[in-house]
């Protein structure tokens, strides 16, 4: 959709293509997002006249713009001083762009999940797959022997086959992948992982988020999520025990989840 602000600037909104994509990543904090499903702009400040504005109240055009920017975390809390949009779902918003900072940064716990991903892969790669049966073979071979000699021989195939296996692996892509990771690991378990932290006034917004909100069982998943990503993992876990909606019971039990095991960092529903 494109559309001008009144100051002439132009501007062009992606719109969702199609309401099915499967690609699209949910969050337990609500936030969808995928390749053909952007997140909806209903507000801006404008790059020029640097007013805000709401996009429904501008002038849709034929003519294609600059892309259209989410605000930033900053913006909107800017936005949110402005009476007109003081409203729940800007505050919403604001917090959910909050988030952002925390969306992409993997736990330990998803880093070891993708090493054994990867490990399976690995394993199933054809060559190295090859060396894999040819040892066991060997290995075999060399049980059944009871001459010195011939296990001498045997055992030096077998070390000679791993070395080659070993050279296969050094070139995979995978392999540079699981050191990347390993190594992250490593990293992560020695100097803890990235804390999430809230300015005062992200903390307010939620704040008032948290009064705000209603008794609604979608509602209730929202207010259960602000207690986890603020460390209220009691509070959360409880507000999470209401919702009785069949509909929820996934991103529900997901919350008390992460809640038991004290984990503030909005979290993918679906991996
Ligand atoms: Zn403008």
């Amino acid at each position: 959709m494109n559309f001008k602000c009144k100051c002439g600037t132009k501007y062009r909104a992606k719109t969702p293509e199609f309401t099915g994509d499967i690609e699209a990543v949910i969050y337990t904090d609500g936030v969808v997002e995928g390749a053909v499903t952007p997140r909806k702009i209903d507000v801006f400040i404008c790059d020029t006249c640097k007013k805000i504005k709401s996009v429904s109240e501008c002038e849709q055009i034929e003519e294609v713009g600059k892309t259209l920017l989410e605000p930033t975390t900053e913006e909107y809390l800017e936005i949110l001083k402005d009476e007109k949009f003081k409203n729940l779902n800007i505050r919403i918003k604001t917090w959910q762009r909050s988030n952002d900072k925390y969306r992409e940064i993997d736990s330990l716990d998803d880093l070891k999940v993708k090493v054994e991903l990867l490990k399976a892969t690995i394993s199933q790669i054809p060559s190295i797959t090859h060396f894999n049966q040819y040892i066991a073979k060997m290995v075999k071979k060399k049980e059944a022997l009871s001459d010195e000699n011939s296990i001498i021989i045997v055992e030096e195939k077998i070390n000679e086959l791993i070395q080659k296996r070993e050279e296969v692996f050094g070139r995979l892509k995978e392999k540079n992948h699981l050191n990347n990771i390993t190594s992250q690991i490593k990293e992560m378990e020695e100097i803890g992982e990235a804390e999430v932290v809230y300015t005062s006034q992200e903390k307010e917004n939620m704040k008032i988020l948290l009064d705000t909100l209603g008794g609604s069982s979608a509602e209730k998943i929202l207010k259960a999520e602000l207690y986890r990503n603020l460390g209220e993992f009691e509070k959360s876990t409880v507000v999470a025990g209401e919702i009785t909606e069949k509909q929820y019971e996934k991103i529900k039990d997901l919350i008390k989840n992460l809640s038991e095991r004290k984990l503030k960092k909005p979290a993918r529903l679906n991996s």
